[in-house]
């Protein structure tokens, strides 16, 4: 009898568990769904073509997921196409940093003040000590590449490669004609290196870092494994598909902190104003955030405003944060 009473017992604890289960499960893909559909028309806003190959990137596709923790994906709209992951690579590539050197050097050897500036800004060089200033934008990327340690040009691409393809917990390969397309009119880029490098900021060789810094840049990712970067990241540094710790725990403190910071650049500020969660974006159209010890959302939508953030990726994002309550000082109004 009282085997019974405890079997039945079980099974409506059991039920209840799958029945708040279920509703979380519903909520989130109804909250995905909501924000696809509200923003799947927006007409704002253009691809970035400084990067020429970027202009012919089908300025209509658009995905949004959110991962959790624990690896369940909610997801609408494009999933498959292989966009470039551009800026969305540099806190990762900070991660690598912190992971082989501690974040102490990511704050001596790079900076952790946002600019305030643009993404590219030369200004920003010269008006900050630190020079390179953070790890999000142009500069302070760079130099995170030139700090990761390593012997030689092919082991410190491998090790970034590798870096980011555990992130996403799954081989990420390199779009060899953006590659081509973005080296090419590396101008920008290749002055920010050499600046750089004048004032003792940049701790590898200028060329060998800005094709390297290139190639993390045209790492070809699709709207999932943006998504999974970021359930990494709230997933306290472990990947929750494969189960490889990619970060210290104790580190992703710090590199969320950046991320609110400086991961829009010079919208930053407004970003955490409305949003209130950190994330990065990029040119190919990319935007991760993450809510930590939650889940990340990720959006893919390659038209961009004036300052580089892709439109309908933002206003997802803040819809879905606003939505489930999720800003980290407290609900946010969506849009
Ligand atoms: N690879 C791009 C550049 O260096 C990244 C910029 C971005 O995504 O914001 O210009």
């Amino acid at each position: 009898m009282m085997t019974k009473v405890l079997v039945a017992g079980l099974a409506l604890v059991l039920a209840a568990a799958q029945a708040v289960g279920k509703s979380q499960q519903t909520d989130y893909q109804a909250v995905v769904d909501a924000a696809y559909a509200q923003f799947k028309d927006v007409d704002e806003g253009a691809n970035a073509d400084y990067i020429p190959i970027l202009a012919t990137v089908p300025s209509d596709m658009f995905g949004v997921v959110i991962v959790t923790r624990q690896g369940e994906v909610f997801s609408a709209g494009e999933m498959d196409y292989e966009f470039s992951i551009q800026s969305v690579s540099k806190p990762f590539t900070a991660s690598l940093v912190m992971a082989q050197q501690g974040p102490a050097a990511v704050r001596t050897k790079i900076g952790v003040e946002p600019t305030g500036l643009p993404f590219n800004s030369k200004m920003a060089l010269e008006l900050y000590s630190a020079r390179s200033v953070n790890p999000l934008v142009n500069a302070g990327a760079i130099a995170a590449v030139s700090l990761v340690e390593a012997d030689s040009e092919a082991n410190r691409w491998e090790q970034i490669h590798g870096n980011l393809s555990a992130y996403a917990g799954r081989e990420l390969s390199v779009l060899e004609e953006v590659y081509t397309s973005e080296y090419e009119e590396s101008w920008s880029n290749r002055a920010i290196a050499n600046l750089l490098y004048n004032y003792g900021r940049l701790y590898s060789d200028p060329e060998e870092t800005l094709r390297v810094y290139t190639r993390q840049c045209s790492t070809g990712i699709n709207t999932l494994d943006l998504g999974m970067m970021g359930a990494t990241l709230a997933n306290q540094g472990v990947n929750p598909v494969t189960g490889k710790r990619v970060l210290d725990a104790a580190h992703v403190p710090e590199l969320l902190a950046i991320m609110a910071t400086a991961g829009f650049y010079d919208e930053s500020g407004e970003w955490m104003y409305s949003a209130g969660l950190p994330a990065k974006t990029g040119v190919g159209g990319g935007i991760v955030a993450v809510v930590p010890g939650r889940f990340a959302i990720a959006t893919f939508s390659p038209p961009l405003n004036e300052a580089g953030n892709s439109i309908r990726g933002m206003r997802a994002i803040r819809h879905i944060a606003g939505e489930l309550g999720v800003g980290l000082y407290g609900a946010n109004p969506s849009e």
